[in-house]
């Protein structure tokens, strides 16, 4: 096997390489009858003394022997590390440097001596499956460590048998049958089938049980033992030519040390020669394709032909991560050689990065989220736009409230109409309740401003993290740019609200729209009302049986109202269409309901105390109003909310304008210069470029990484080409 050693070294720098698991090698897994020579067979492939061999049965439990390769360093390394090993002989000392076995089962525990290796493999043996010939089907594990083997597994297994001695059970041919199985299912083994010579080939239990998981014979290598005990004028010519049973992978003839041997301590080196010495003698014309030699060169050509299919997918992943490493390579850049050029194009790359983002032509679209332009949008026309049709008209604003302003405006004298500035007053207040989101808009896309920053040097400007500096001074300029624009879009944004505050026009085409429809509306009422009066009962049915607290009944104006309002304006005689003012006539089906009442005075706020009636409770909300008021109250509300929705659609509408000039667009228009401006400078352009020095490190063992694949690439290429002979 040590000339796979090579291989699978330079395999191994390969695998360092890329991280990749080792390639398995294949198992290979002995099977055959009891006594046919198994254990014999791989002890003379590892070429050492370790396995107990006998006549009768002697493997009782598998073996799985892990020859693990050292190399000279992890040698020296692994002696070092286990100071304290355990010396077990005297005369192994030499060994200590060499090769060394270790099992599962008794840990740490360090046999330098493969004699004693030998005697641990007995006494677990028997600690098992008894002394009286049972078998187990757990395995013992067994590692050898050594510089002349190769990764690679083997398995020995308990030898095929009829009839049960000893302690073994009635059903002993089923369950080593069921236990050799097991190992040879798996495709990833090599069986070698032994058959010893002195037997009939045609009914070896080795090749049937070989077919059963590998009938097309693609693992299976005949082993034929025994060749020295064959009876006088016999020889294997045919077997080993494949004439009794042709096997596909070959059949190959080896002469084992005989019981005599083992007992007298034969080295494998001179069975080895006198093997080939008898093949020689019987069989010169297949000296060269027989004998333990060939035997374990043919594994090695299958082992090798097994490693060679594995390249190709080696050789892709390879090539995979070499692009993978280039393109990295790429993105770190090279050194800067023109200081002055690379921060003038690594600035403009970033503004032009930063207004694509919010133009939504940036080259790397975010897809887990919105952001950017789209994100302005969403502020605008979602978040900004939704709080804004969320907000009532008459929100904050009780009946109370609305009556208390009325009374108030209307002054010491009872009014004939219900007096515009109250309408006023509480129009304003409702009003300037859009202020609060309006700015909240602002914050909101200033928020998403700076949000863009980190996306442009996170995903776009991916060379700017070479550059940690310079990506914190841009950062701060882009930074102090929208803080300084921010008070200004809100003082615009301000000033939109006071511009509507500033001046409630009436005669809005929309507001008067709204209230000539409305005046129809409530003219339409009124008649119905008036047909209605002999069976009319007051509005609000909570206030029938109650005193009604109400202003005195106020005569019907129609007529002097039209003529007498405080207004300059001039209007046509009012129909109950087109106008307004036409709504703050007092109604006079109200007074009509009211003259039943009980007459009882307003309450006024505790200040006004004079007018207080003192038998009435002073709380404001639970006070019953007079249907007169309630119509009141019911106009005003009206108007508040038309003229309300007016003012709205303004806002809505202006906000995201005056944002988008004086916040986005201007910074997207100054971006660029401010930051040629603040960083543009000769004084700065070294600290500002000065490479970070994570990103050197990285550049270097991308570098390294990419050399390093090469070179694997390399080894691959020749290891396709290498002939083992
Ligand atoms: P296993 O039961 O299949 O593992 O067989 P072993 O390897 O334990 O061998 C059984 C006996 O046959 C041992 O005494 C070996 O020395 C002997 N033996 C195995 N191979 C040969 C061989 O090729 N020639 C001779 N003469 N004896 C052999
Ligand atoms: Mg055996």
């Amino acid at each position: 096997m040590e000339a796979l050693i090579p291989v699978i070294n330079k395999l191994q720098d390969v695998f360092n390489t890329v991280g990749a698991d080792i390639i398995q090698l294949p198992q290979i897994v002995v099977v055959g009858t009891q006594s046919s020579g198994k254990s014999s067979v791989l002890e003379s492939l590892v070429g050492r003394d370790i396995l107990p061999r006998g006549t009768g049965i002697v493997t009782r439990r598998p073996l799985i022997l892990q020859l693990v390769h050292i190399d000279q360093e992890d040698r020296r390394k692994t002696s070092e590390e286990n100071g304290n090993i355990t010396l077990t002989s005297a005369s192994s000392i030499s060994l200590v440097m060499f090769e060394w076995g270790k099992f599962l089962h008794t840990k740490n525990k360090i046999y330098t001596d493969f004699e004693e290796i030998r005697h641990e493999i007995e006494a677990e043996t028997e600690r098992i499956s008894g002394n009286n010939k049972g078998i187990s089907d757990e395995p013992i594990h067994l590692k050898i460590f050594s510089p002349h083997v190769v990764n690679l597994t083997l398995v020995d297994l308990p030898g095929i048998t009829k009839v049960p001695v000893g302690d073994q059970p009635k059903d002993i041919e089923i369950q080593i049958r069921e236990l050799i199985v097991k190992y040879i299912s798996n495709p990833n083994s090599i069986i070698l089938a032994v058959t010893a010579a002195n037997t009939d080939m045609a009914t070896s239990e080795a090749l049937k049980v070989a077919r059963e998981v590998d009938p097309d014979g693609r693992r299976t290598l005949a082993v034929v033992t025994k060749l020295d005990l064959m009876d006088a004028g016999t020889d294997a010519m045919d077997i080993l030519m494949g004439r009794v049973i042709p096997v596909k992978l070959g059949i190959i003839g080896v002469v084992n040390r005989s019981q005599l041997d083992i007992n007298q301590k034969k080295s494998v080196a001179d069975a080895i020669r006198d093997e080939y010495a008898f093949l020689q003698k019987k069989y010169p014309s297949l000296a060269n394709r027989n004998g333990t030699k060939y035997l374990a060169r043919t594994l090695n050509r299958l082992l090798m032909h097994h490693i060679r299919d594995c390249l190709p997918e080696l050789k892709t992943r390879i090539n995979v991560l070499a692009a993978q490493y280039q393109s990295l390579l790429n993105s770190y850049g090279e050194p800067v050689d023109d200081k002055s050029a690379t921060l003038l194009q690594l600035i403009t790359k970033f503004a032009a990065e930063y207004c694509n983002t919010i133009e939504g032509t940036a080259k790397y679209i975010e897809t887990a989220e919105l952001c950017g332009g789209a994100r302005i949008c969403y502020i605008f026309h979602e978040t900004f736009g939704r709080t804004l049709e969320s907000v009532d008209p008459l929100g904050g604003l009780t009946t109370i409230d609305v009556l208390t302003a009325i009374r108030n405006a209307t002054g010491p004298r009872p009014a004939l109409f219900v007096p515009e500035v109250s309408f006023e007053l509480l129009v304003k207040r409702q009003v300037k309740r859009l202020e609060e989101p309006s700015l909240r808009c602002v914050e909101l896309v200033h928020e998403e401003m700076q949000r863009i920053i980190q996306h442009c040097s996170n995903y776009s400007t991916q060379e700017l993290l070479r550059f940690p500096k310079l990506h914190d001074a841009i950062v701060e300029v882009v930074t102090s740019l929208l803080r300084k624009r921010l008070p200004v879009t809100n003082e615009m944004v301000h000033n939109l609200v006071a511009i509507e505050l500033a001046y409630i026009n009436t005669k809005h085409p929309d507001f008067a729209d709204a209230c000539g429809l409305m005046n129809n509306n409530i003219e339409e009422q009124r008649r119905n009302r008036m047909r209605d009066l002999p069976s009319a009962v007051p509005r609000d049915k909570s206030l029938s049986g109650i005193p009604h607290p109400s202003s005195p009944p106020s005569p019907s104006l129609q007529a002097a109202a039209s003529g007498s309002q405080s207004g300059s304006v001039s209007e046509p005689p009012d129909g109950g269409t087109g106008n307004w003012r036409g709504m703050l006539k007092r109604g006079e089906e109200g007074a009509a309901s009211e003259r039943a009442m009980p007459q009882n005075p307003l309450p006024v706020s505790p200040q006004k105390g004079h007018a207080v009636n003192l038998l009435d409770v002073p709380v404001p909300v639970s006070r019953k109003l007079s249907a007169r008021e309630q119509r009141d109250c019911e106009v005003i509300e009206r108007l508040i909310k038309s003229y309300f929705l007016i003012v709205r659609k303004n806002i809505q509408d202006s906000v995201p304008k005056a944002v988008m000039h004086f916040l986005v667009n201007h910074v997207k228009d100054c971006l660029q210069s401010e930051l040629v401006g603040k960083l543009y400078k000769t004084a700065l352009l070294d600290d500002l470029l000065t490479e970070s020095e994570d990103m050197a490190q990285r550049r270097n063992e991308a570098a390294d990484m990419l050399k390093a694949l090469q070179k694997a690439s390399q080894v691959i290429a020749e290891i396709r080409e290498t002939h083992l002979w």
